[in-house]
């Protein structure tokens, strides 16, 4: 199984129509992507996560309220992207914590 280089490699690129797990390919030229993904795929990965900040929910992307309406932006707030982010990383860290559960010196 390839190792997840960035965690928005979990959902599929609504722009390349990368499968999850592959990197996305540059439509021009076929080649893969190794710096980064594109941005909906991100954006796409970043919805997974409830916003904190407009509380938007799993899938559905941020709004901004405006004149008493709610607005969909077009990319998600930063501090939703921050707490997937947290989120990811917490999981990294639970797993490493998994590996070293025997371990007597452990919190636990
Ligand atoms: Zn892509
Ligand atoms: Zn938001």
């Amino acid at each position: 199984m390839a190792r997840l280089r960035f965690p928005q490699l979990a959902v599929r690129c609504s722009w390349c129509k990368a499968a999850p797990r592959d990197l996305c390919t540059n439509p021009q030229t076929g080649k893969p992507r190794g710096s980064g993904t594109h941005d909906a795929r991100r954006i796409a990965w970043v919805m997974t996560t409830p916003c904190p900040e407009c509380h938007a929910t799993p899938g559905q992307p941020c709004t901004a309220h405006i004149r008493g309406n709610n607005i969909p932006l077009p990319d998600v707030h930063p501090t939703r992207a921050h707490a997937a982010e947290a989120a990811y990383a917490a999981q990294h860290a639970h797993d490493q914590q998994l590996q070293i559960a025997i371990n007597p010196d452990g919190h636990r």
